[in-house]
């Protein structure tokens, strides 16, 4: 069996070089309740370090 793709995909941890990650995936909700983004968190197996990526539109995005 091999092994899924998305695991290659997963950066390194900055702090301990470790390179698997429990998956958290979230919303948040903005304070008028107007909109709203999802945001993905990786965090460390090994230190618990915090990776968050940030998708959709957030509401800074109007330029
Ligand atoms: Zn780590």
């Amino acid at each position: 069996m091999t092994e899924p793709n998305e695991t290659q995909n997963l950066p390194t941890c900055p702090l301990c070089g470790n390179g698997t990650f429990r998956r958290e995936e979230g919303k948040l909700d903005s304070a008028w309740g107007l909109t709203a983004h999802r945001v993905r968190m990786l965090i460390c197996e090994r230190c618990s370090y915090v990776l968050a990526f940030y998708e959709g539109n957030t509401i800074f995005d109007f330029d």
